[in-house]
């Protein structure tokens, strides 16, 4: 129970590697507020939480827009008391090669990712700063590096990194620690939903990247949630504007 008294707020947090994560912190004794797009994964999530003995907020909020990431802060604070943690894990994919995405799309990821995080960590840091204590994890990927078919995934998650860099540089002082969790292949819905856009089947797909990978299988979410549940604790108080890639290898 590393993380007793603290109350962490989950963005994404019905589904995948936000769910874990929800699951995971609140197993550590955090009281953890559940957001997502729509109530009902959020709920379920908080449900698991509230049967396992936790204590858990569901919220609906889209993370693209200022009043929504507001008011889902505001009532992480008035419901569960304080915020402790920010864990960013809302996220979409609209993958194209470059010269068949559409504006459209090139701003839904952007707006999700790199919005997302920059409104949910500044209405964070409003709460962190004037307590003078906070975590931030955010979720990049190793597509950050450049992957074909996502030059709106790859742009926002680089962004994402070089966000919590300059959070880290500017918040450190008021002892809020801003870390990324960059992850590999994750089996989730996320990657079932990559295998089906490019026609191939779900289990070939692992195989492959599992043969690629130096550690030889692919991710799950509590791979990404054990390694968040770390940097919100109490042993990561000195790691800051780092970014962890949770991959299998270098
Ligand atoms: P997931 O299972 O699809 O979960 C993502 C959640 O985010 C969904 O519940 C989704 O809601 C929600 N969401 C989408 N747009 C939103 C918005 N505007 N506001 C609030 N919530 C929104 O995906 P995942 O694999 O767990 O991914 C979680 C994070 O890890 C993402 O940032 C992703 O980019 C990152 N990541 C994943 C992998 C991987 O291999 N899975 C690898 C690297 C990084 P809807 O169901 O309504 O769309």
């Amino acid at each position: 129970m590393n993380l007793e008294g603290m109350v962490a707020l989950v963005t994404g947090g019905g589904r995948g590697i936000g769910a874990a994560t929800a699951l995971r912190l609140a197993r550590e004794g955090a009281a953890v507020a559940v957001a997502d797009m729509d109530l009902e994964p959020a709920q379920e999530v908080a449900d698991k939480v509230s049967a396992q003995g936790g204590r858990a907020l569901a919220l609906s909020c889209d993370v693209r827009f200022p009043g929504p990431v507001e008011q889902m802060v505001r009532e992480t604070v008035e419901k569960l008391g304080r915020l402790d943690a920010l864990v960013t894990c809302a996220g979409v994919l609209r993958d194209n090669l470059v010269h068949k995405m559409s504006e459209e799309d090139w701003d839904l990821v952007i707006d999700t990712h790199l919005k997302g995080s920059f409104l949910c960590s500044q209405a964070a840091q409003r709460v962190m700063v004037p307590q003078r204590s906070g975590k931030m994890v955010l979720i990049s990927s190793t597509s950050a590096l450049g992957n074909r078919g996502q030059a709106n995934y790859s742009a926002a998650k680089m962004g994402i990194q070089g966000l919590a860099r300059t959070l880290a540089i500017e918040l450190g002082r008021y002892n809020i620690n801003v870390n990324v969790v960059a992850p590999g292949f994750i089996e989730t819905r996320m990657t079932m939903q990559t295998a089906e856009r490019m026609g191939v089947d779900f289990e070939g797909f692992k195989e492959a990247v599992a043969a690629a990978t130096p550690i030889p299988r692919v991710g799950v979410p509590d791979d990404v949630a054990g390694t968040i549940a770390f940097l919100v604790g109490p042993d990561a108080s000195y790691i800051s504007g780092q970014t962890l890639y949770v991959r299998g290898g270098p």
